[in-house]
């Protein structure tokens, strides 16, 4: 099992108040499953259960690795290129 290498990128754990989608599925008029939110920037992206995986596409377009949770009650985190869970979430 590998560990996560990119905790130095990680600005962002708080969820904002209010969160009305993936922000790209909202742009292209596209349904998500579940939500994402990088926690390195804060972008909402969709999870990979979803037809567009953004919060997947980002990691690799924008080079931000890790991602949290963004539904309700889970706190989880997730690094896509070392394809661990990552403790980042205070709380
Ligand atoms: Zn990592
Ligand atoms: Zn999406
Ligand atoms: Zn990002």
């Amino acid at each position: 099992m590998s560990r996560c290498t990119h905790l130095d990128q990680v600005r962002v754990v708080e969820l904002p108040e209010t969160i009305t989608g993936c922000e790209e599925c909202l742009k292209s008029g596209d349904r998500w499953v579940h939500l994402r939110m990088c926690v390195s920037c804060g972008k909402v992206g969709c999870c990979d259960s979803s037809p567009n995986m953004h919060a997947s596409r980002h990691a690799g377009e924008d080079g931000h690795a890790i991602a949290r949770s963004a539904e309700p009650d889970e706190t989880w985190s997730w690094c896509y290129v070392d394809k661990v869970g990552v403790g980042v979430v205070p709380r």
